[in-house]
């Protein structure tokens, strides 16, 4: 099926990401948000990143205005009616995202691909809130989208493979590479990280280490780009604990129990880069 117009719900961190790397692989976008200052922060990265492409000689200065030109932004979701596919990246959590894919259900029309980019929610659980279930998929992006390569691709029970096919095809356009695995708690790539992510929290609450030190530690002597307190802070505290929950509630294992300290930092808003504070301190003073 061809795709010729992408629907993205949340112009946070990931959908506003989303939306730059479909816009510059030719995509039409329409990018949706609750608010006008959400949208218009999400925009404001886009520019920024799409500057510093320019800036660095990956992409020319035409490509980054017709990628912009091709991102419209509303407040409507009713637009969606104009997507062939809808990738859904707003917070974490079940019943607002249920909600929105009843109204997506309602709006799009009967080709319309449905997706996700949940980190972690059963993707047959919301599929099973539309009467389209067979095209219902997982694309989840990594953080930041634009730089990272890979879509995890969740098939749930009853997606059929001709939505699979078409969204590994848009993901290749996208220049990302697909992977296919199927729907259980977490998926791969969080059933493997959070639990790491998870065990550093409580190294600190236990005083095993300093943030720095734990983070230092696993860059150097397992060379992972980035340490795990630095990784958890940019994900978002919030998206880290929900995930931790699901991985619980799902696999029923007290391995995967949150740690106190992420869920007493979430309590308190320490978020992580996105509001300052988390294990790292992003203010400027
Ligand atoms: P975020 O908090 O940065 O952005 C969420 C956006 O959704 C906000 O702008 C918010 O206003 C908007 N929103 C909330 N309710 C809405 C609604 N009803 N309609 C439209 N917009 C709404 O969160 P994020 O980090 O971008 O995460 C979004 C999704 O992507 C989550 O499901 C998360 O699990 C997943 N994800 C996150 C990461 C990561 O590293 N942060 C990586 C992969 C996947």
């Amino acid at each position: 099926m061809e795709i010729k117009t992408i629907g993205v719900i949340g112009a946070g961190q990931m959908g506003a990401g989303i939306a730059q790397a479909a816009a510059v692989s030719g995509y039409d976008v329409i990018l949706n948000d609750i608010k006008q200052e959400f949208i218009d922060r999400g925009m404001a990265g886009v520019q920024k990143s799409l500057g510093k492409f320019a800036e660095k000689g990956k992409i020319t200065p035409e490509v980054k205005d017709a990628a912009l030109g091709r991102i419209k932004t509303t407040l409507d979701i009713g637009e969606m009616k104009h997507a062939d596919l809808v990738v859904e990246a707003i917070i974490e959590n079940l019943d607002l995202k249920i909600k929105i894919f009843k109204q997506l259900d309602e709006v799009c029309p009967a080709h319309t691909i449905l997706s996700s980019n949940t980190s972690s929610i059963s993707i047959t659980k919301l599929a099973a809130a539309t009467k389209r279930p067979e095209k219902f998929i997982g694309m989840h992006f990594m953080n930041p989208v634009p730089m990272m390569k890979l879509v995890e691709v969740i098939r749930g029970i009853l997606t059929d493979d001709e939505t699979t096919k078409t969204i590994f095809e848009v993901s290749e356009k996208m220049g990302k590479v697909p992977v296919e695995c199927n729907d259980f708690p977490g998926f791969i790539s969080n059933r493997l990280l959070m639990p790491m992510l998870n065990e550093a929290m409580y190294c600190v609450m236990e005083g095993v280490g300093e943030p720095k030190n734990i983070d230092e530690i696993m860059k150097l002597g397992m060379n992972h780009p980035m340490g795990p307190l630095a990784l958890a802070d940019l994900i978002g505290l919030d998206t880290c604990l929900h995930i931790m929950e699901v991985l619980h509630g799902g696999l029923g294992d007290s391995k995967y129990r949150p740690c106190p300290l992420l869920i007493k930092m979430v309590d308190a808003g320490m978020l992580g880069k996105k509001t300052g504070v988390g294990f790292y301190d992003y203010r400027q003073v």
